[in-house]
């Protein structure tokens, strides 16, 4: 068992009403995400306030000690995996939705509340926060601000940051650091907002944060298209948009995500299919009855088989289909590289049909799903990590993928954030001028680099 350096010890000495621990159990539970990768923290410890986000901030200023922010670690790029030696702050213990303001059409919450519970809670009160990412029953608002989270509804609403007010945060020095306006405008300085969102817990912590919310939409209808050929279904995303519907989701499974969720947790999609869209629109019932019409004229058109979910429990059902697809997939092999590529959506189809000649070139399985509306295919190369040659060959797919995106004009993710994970990419997509501006503001907020350290940058 490894002993806990003393000044890290002494944290519980200094801190008694602080809960804290460095029992090994606890270093093992904290010490992984959604990656897929593992390391040991020294400590772990639960803020229930600002003030003591900020105490042990300063604290960790003097001693230079490495602090690691943790929401749910439900992130796929390793940002919350702490780094040798660090604390992970988690933020379980801050979980409070303080206000909700129903007429400025706001709600300000702690950031260990979990996406789903705000979903659930602005629902009884008619409203509606847009961003949700598949993992919303688990992840945590603050990982979403820090990762700037996307989700199926992205391609009408936007993403976290078009919904961020407000952001009180804790500097790595423990001094606290309140941004942004409370007013739907707001242009005084540079904006802090902006930047702190997506900041992957490398320049502040985050211990409020105020979201924009909308008025429940009236009405929804959820629609499945199922293809027999991959590329109708990419042809279908172009042309749906063409037509001027913009849908409140539209999200895309090919053949092997959807015989994964099949064997995970049958819920009836046809294993034979090629491809399948799930089509949401929302707004007034007669709108959304029109577009509902123009979308299954082009589905059809283009060889689609389109069926509209009955009721709330048909549609919750197609929509547990897709959330489970990222777990489904260990089915097919226990290691998934997992990427979020984004490419234009007119190259989409182009995109796909390269991801599928690379997959049968390699004879490793290539999983394609997300948001395709958006362009953002979520690409998973499934190996076994056991078998070291079947490993290194999916790993030096990964870069042959980076390659051919930034070439279609796209970028290497759209939502999961740079981490640990892409860092050794960072230069493919950007100049070392852009990166060395990026550090610049990084050693602005954090000189002494103990804030998140080794993620983002290679
Ligand atoms: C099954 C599955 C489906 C997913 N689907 C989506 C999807 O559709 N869209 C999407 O965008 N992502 C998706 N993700 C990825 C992940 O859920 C998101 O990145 C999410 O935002 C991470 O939230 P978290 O609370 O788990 O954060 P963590 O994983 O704990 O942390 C993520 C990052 O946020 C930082 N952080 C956490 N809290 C704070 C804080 N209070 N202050 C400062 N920094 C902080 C951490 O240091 C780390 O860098 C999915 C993941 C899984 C496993």
């Amino acid at each position: 068992m490894k002993t806990v350096p003393t000044n890290i010890a002494r944290l519980a000495d200094r801190f008694p009403d602080i809960p804290f621990s460095a029992a090994p159990e606890d270093l093992i539970c904290y010490g992984f995400d959604a990656s897929g990768l593992e390391t040991t923290p020294a400590a772990i410890i639960w803020p229930r306030t600002t003030d003591d986000v900020s105490k042990i901030m300063r604290y960790a200023y003097e001693e230079n000690i490495s602090v690691v922010p943790r929401g749910a670690g439900t992130g796929v790029t390793a940002g919350a995996l702490p780094s040798q030696g660090s604390i992970v702050l988690s933020f379980e213990k801050m979980k409070q939705i303080i206000e909700i303001d129903d007429e400025n059409l706001n709600v300000l919450c702690q950031p260990g509340v979990t996406n789903g519970r705000l979903q659930k809670e602005l629902e009884r009160s008619g409203l509606f926060y847009p961003p949700d990412p598949a993992s919303m029953n688990f992840c945590t608002i603050g990982g979403n601000v820090a990762e700037n989270a996307g989700g199926p509804r992205a391609i009408k609403y936007g993403v976290t940051r078009d919904y961020v007010m407000q952001i009180e945060a804790v500097l790595p020095d423990g001094e606290v650091l309140s941004t942004g306006v409370k007013t739907c405008k707001g242009v005084v300085g540079y904006d802090l907002v902006r930047l702190l969102t997506g900041s992957e817990g490398t320049l502040a912590v985050f211990t409020k944060i105020r979201l924009r919310v909308l008025p429940q939409p009236e009405d929804i209808v959820t629609l499945l298209a199922v293809f027999p050929l991959l590329d109708s279904a990419g042809d279908a995303v172009r042309a749906v948009i063409r037509a001027n519907v913009i849908p409140r989701a539209l999200e895309f499974m090919d053949r092997l995500a959807i015989e994964a969720v099949e064997q995970f947790s049958p819920t009836g999609l046809p294993q034979s299919a090629g491809a399948l869209l799930l089509i949401e629109l929302d707004g007034h019932p007669h709108a959304i009855t029109r577009e509902a019409g123009k979308v299954v004229e082009i589905c059809t058109k283009l060889g689609g088989d389109v069926k509209v979910a009955q009721d709330v429990l048909a549609r919750e059902r197609l929509w547990s289909a897709r959330r489970a697809v990222s777990p489904a997939l260990y089915r097919l092999k226990p290691t998934k590289i997992n990427q979020d590529i984004v490419v234009p959506r007119s190259r989409l189809t182009e995109m796909l049909r390269k991801l599928r000649e690379m997959s049968d070139r390699s004879k490793i399985p290539i999983v394609s799903f997300g948001h395709a509306g958006d362009g953002n295919i979520h690409v998973n190369i499934m190996v076994d990590r056991a078998d070291a040659d079947e490993y290194r060959r999916g790993s030096a797919l990964v870069e042959e993928i980076f390659r051919e995106t930034l070439h279609m004009g796209g970028t290497l993710s759209g939502e999961h954030g740079v981490g640990l994970s892409k860092a050794p990419y960072l230069s493919m997509e950007l100049s070392s001028r852009q990166i060395s501006v990026l550090e610049s503001i990084k050693r602005l907020f954090d000189p002494k680099n103990i804030l998140n350290p080794g993620k983002i940058f290679p």
